[in-house]
Formats: C-alpha cells, structure tokens, sequence
C-alpha cells in the first residue's frame, strides 16, 4: 500500500472536535477535583462528629436528581453506572483521609532517613556500619582491649551495655553509671562512638551526658514511657526488636520516638523467639526487608543475638546485608569464656578478625557494601 500523504490524513473536522474533547475532558477533571475536594470536606465534617461515609439514602437521592436531568445521549442506566463510579472514588478518598499518617512510613517520608552519629552515616547509599564491642562493660581493662582492638580494625561505633537486662535477677546487672564512664573514656581514647542499652527513663540524663547512641533493648521495645522520654531526646536511638513483637509493634515502638519529636532513629532487628531450638532466635531478614520497605528508618542487624551461635556470624551477616541492612551489631569480648553475659555468643579478637576476612564478600551479593570495615 503507498503511504498517504500526511495532509490528506488529517480530517479537519475530527481534529477539531478532538481538540474539544480535549478541552471537555480538562473541564471534566477540574470539575470532578473540585467535587472531591467538597466531598472530602464533607468526610472530615463526618469524622468529627462521628457519622458514617457511607450514607445509601443520600446516594439515591443524588441519583434520582440526575436520572430526572438527564436528557441523553447517555441512557439512564449508564449516567447510574458512571456517577456511582463517582461516589465510589470519591467514598475512598474520605476513608484514605481516616488513615493516620504515620511518621515512619515511607507514604510520609520518601526518601530514606540518614542517621549521623558524628562523621558516621547510617541508612541511604551509605556503606553498611558494625557496631562492635562487648555484651557488658565489666571492668577498664576489658573495655579498653576491645576497644583498642575493634578501633584498630577500622570500627567507629563500639556497643556496651551497663545496666542489662538479664532474666535471671542473681546474674550479673552490670556497671550501671561506672559502665558508662568507662564505655566513654574507652571510645574517646580511640575515637568511637559509645551505644549503650538504657532500660530506665530516670537515667536519661547521665546517658545524654556519656552516650552516643541510646539503644532501647528487645524487653523494653514497648516500654512506652521510656520511648516517650528517648523520643524526647535528639540523641540518635537504636531500636531493638521484641522478642516476640510483629513487625508493625516494633514499627509502631519507632513512631512513639518519632512522634515525641526524635527523628534519630535506627532500628535493629535482632531475632524473634520461634519453636526452634538450634538458634537462640530466628532470624527474620524479612522484617528486615519489610522495615525497609514500609519504613524510611535505617535498619540494622544484631547478628549475635539472631542466631546466638558463632558460627552463623558470617551467613547471617551474609543475609542481613543481601536483604538491604544498613549495618550489623556484634559483640566482641577479650576472653568469651570468662564473659560475665552471653558466654557463648561472643567473639574473642581472632574470631573477630576471622569475621572480618570471611564477611569481605564478593561486591555482586551486595553492591556498594563491600567498604564494610574498612575504615
Ligand atoms: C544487647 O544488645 O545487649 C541486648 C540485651 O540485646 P537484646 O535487647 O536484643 O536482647
Ligand atoms: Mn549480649
């Protein structure tokens, strides 16, 4: 077939009247924002005074007023089917209004929130953090070795509980303050940054004064008024996972901080308790990826308290990475054996440098976070 000419193409009179359905179909959608904008209007009216969105009577009677104005070319039937499809949009927009706009959620917040703990970053493209250290100060010595160690391999945030929370009340509780202090000369001899597990809101102030990054511990993931006053801190804030809390608890646990005004906020998925007996906890990297997607917070992975086993250090370290993790948490001890907590789970220094070697994988499992520490 030859081409035609593209001026025979164009009907003038078909174009014209398409530039009037143009011109139509702009009218209709601002007339139809404008009534979403009414109808919103009346769905916040409705929520106030506590009356329900859907009202049938009042549907049918918006009907019938149409169906009596209608002169054609439409059937009655079809203005009917085209005006309901109207009601229906418009219906949920009213109930998408009701939904409270949650200050974690990627809905409100796009872009991901990059959390700075002095030079370091923590989220977005940044590379993957380690926060290091032991399960509790327990006295200068041991602080200062780990420190000094895990500093020296290029780790610029260091983990030391002082007050834990053990389940068993006889078992050591830790330093309390004396921890802190100690934590804190330790990370300024070696240029770290201190996170410390805080389990009582009276205590607030001498972490804001020793503390680099609060973390709030898996047993007190829903102590509320303790999230109340860390929220009302500025103070960068790690928050573990409950042992036992779905993801939207340990979400919600985040949006207390966030709605006290703390916007520092970093969660920590750290393993939930399940029927399994192998592991300490079960690692759920799914929470981990659903965090990352329903949240705009950075999310980190306590790798020793997932599994509670040295030997998964390295797959779940693997894992966590692979599923989009913005740091891993381990705990280093000088001499596990001897640990006043978590004997079994902690790395002495060799372990920690064979950790280091054996998690340098290759950049194709996780892109751009093969810098993983180095310094
Ligand atoms: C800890 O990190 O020291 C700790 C007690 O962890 P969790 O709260 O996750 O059990
Ligand atoms: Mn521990």
């Amino acid at each position: 077939m030859t081409p035609r000419h593209p001026e025979e193409s164009v009907d003038e009179h078909i174009e014209a009247l398409r530039r009037r359905i143009d011109e139509l179909n702009l009218d209709l959608l601002r007339t139809l924002s404008e009534r979403a904008a009414v109808a919103e209007a009346i769905g916040r009216r409705q929520t106030e005074v506590g009356l329900s969105h859907y009202d049938p009577m009042r549907e049918q009677q918006m009907l019938d007023v149409l169906v009596a104005a209608n002169r054609g070319p439409f059937s009655d039937a079809t203005v009917k089917s085209l005006f309901k499809q109207v009601f229906q949009a418009s219906m949920q927009l009213e109930q998408e209004q009701d939904k409270v706009q949650y200050l974690t959620s990627r809905r409100h917040r796009r872009e991901d929130t990059i959390v700075w703990v002095g030079d370091v970053a923590i989220g977005g493209d940044h590379p993957a953090v380690l926060v290091a250290g032991p399960c509790s100060i327990e006295s200068r010595e041991q602080v200062m070795a780990t420190a000094a160690h895990v500093a020296s391999r290029g780790v610029k945030l260091f983990r030391g509980g002082a007050y834990k929370p053990r389940t068993d009340p006889y078992s050591f509780q830790g330093l309390g303050v004396e921890g802190l202090e100690l934590g804190r000369e330790a990370c300024d001899a070696h240029g770290l940054h201190f996170v410390a597990e805080i389990m009582d809101a009276a205590d607030l102030p001498s972490f804001e004064l020793h503390v680099d990054v609060i973390q709030i511990g898996a047993r007190n993931m829903q102590n509320f008024r303790l999230l109340k006053a860390v929220g009302r801190s500025r103070r960068p804030v790690l928050l573990k996972r409950g042992l036992s809390a779905t993801i939207e608890e340990w979400v919600m646990a985040a949006e207390y901080l966030l709605h006290e005004g703390n916007p520092n906020v970093v969660l920590c998925e750290r393993g939930i308790r399940t029927f399994e007996r192998f592991t300490r906890n079960t690692l759920d990297v799914s929470a981990v990826a659903l965090a990352k997607l329903e949240t705009h917070l950075p999310v980190l992975v306590d790798v020793t308290h997932s599994g509670g086993r040295r030997d998964l250090l390295v797959p779940l370290t693997k894992a966590a990475l692979a599923v989009g993790a913005d740091g891993i948490m381990v705990e280093v001890h000088p001499n596990p054996a001897v640990a006043l907590s978590d004997q079994k789970q902690q790395v002495d220094f060799d372990g920690f440098d064979a950790y280091l070697d054996a998690t340098l994988f290759p950049q194709t499992l996780s892109p751009g976070r093969t810098e993983l520490y180095r310094s």
